[in-house]
């Protein structure tokens, strides 16, 4: 068996669309969305991850504002912009790119955005929301991840869901997700015994680790929907999934390629969600 790929650009592309209309729609009716992007220190990557998400926004017509500040910057500064973006009528998200500088508390300043701007989904209120089943901010990447899966008709109830990983961004909400559709949900971990038992029982398995190509083919339960939320560099400065996709590819029914899977739905998903919110601040 060769596997469907999913294809995440081409979903996001369609996703995007119906976004531009709703921005527009919204813009015109005097609540153009607002997304704020705070940025603190100079690390590469997050740089490149902001600048994708401020592109994205203009080309679905959402307003956006970076915020950038210097690694050795006092953290109270930074709240202080926070509070400033809260009290904002024109701005509906607010983003903090991770990783903080290791001086901040990343804890402190995540529950520093307005629960009703954390589009990243990241404040424990929203967490707690999502935990309830009564979500009002979905994390960005899982909710990509079961936008894919519900765009391909995929029908979660009772399945065998395996997740690798248990970070507060992708593996715990993912199993909330998973678990709010009813699949049966098992969560690894790197405390995990023998992960290739757990994951060869998977009708869908998520890798959300940060090791490059782990999962191989015979780790995977044929016909296995997999979907690889991992993004690693390799030495030759190529990127590849948690997922060996040359193996992978020929066990399991659908998989998510690295990168144009995952990657593209998490920003789609901050649009969706900066879009939602102006959306309520419009109707309040
Ligand atoms: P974290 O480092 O926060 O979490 C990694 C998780 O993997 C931890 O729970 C860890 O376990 C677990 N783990 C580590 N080693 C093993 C192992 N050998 N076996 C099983 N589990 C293991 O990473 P994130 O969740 O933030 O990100 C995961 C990956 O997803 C990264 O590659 C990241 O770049 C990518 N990512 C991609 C996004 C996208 O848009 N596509 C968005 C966000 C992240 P433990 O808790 O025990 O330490």
């Amino acid at each position: 068996m060769t596997a469907k790929i999913l294809d995440g650009n081409a979903l996001s592309a369609k996703l995007r669309e119906s976004l531009r209309h709703r921005a527009a729609e919204l813009t015109a009716q005097g609540c153009r969305p607002g997304l704020a992007v705070i940025l603190v220190g100079e690390n590469p990557a997050s740089q490149v991850y902001v600048r994708n998400k401020i592109k994205a926004c203009e080309a679905v017509g959402v307003h956006s504002e970076r915020y950038e500040f210097a690694a050795d910057t006092p953290p109270q500064t930074v709240l202080d912009k926070i509070a400033a973006l809260n009290a904002d009528p024109a701005i509906h998200g607010i983003l903090v790119q991770l990783p903080l500088p290791p001086h901040y508390d990343e804890s402190e300043v995540l529950e520093a955005v307005a629960a009703e701007k954390d589009v990243d989904g990241f404040h424990a209120e929203n967490v707690g929301l999502l935990a309830q089943g009564n979500p009002r901010f979905i994390s960005c990447t899982p909710y990509g991840v079961m936008e894919m899966l519900s765009a391909e008709g995929i029908s979660l109830r009772g399945m065998e869901a395996v997740v690798v990983g248990r970070s507060n961004i992708v593996g715990k909400p993912m199993t909330l997700l998973l678990i709010g559709a009813s699949a049966t949900v098992t969560v690894c971990h790197s405390q995990t015994r023998d992960l290739a038992f757990h994951t060869r029982r998977a009708d869908i398995l998520v890798a959300a680790v940060g090791k490059a190509k782990m999962i191989t083919g015979d780790m995977i339960k044929p016909g296995a929907v997999v979907i690889d939320v991992g993004i690693n560099r390799l030495p030759d400065g190529k990127l590849c999934g948690d997922v060996d996709f040359e193996s992978a590819k020929e066990v399991a029914s659908l998989i998510t390629p690295v990168p144009g899977g995952v990657g593209p739905m998490t920003i789609t998903m901050l649009l969706a969600n900066t879009i939602e919110s102006a959306d309520r601040a419009s109707a309040r």
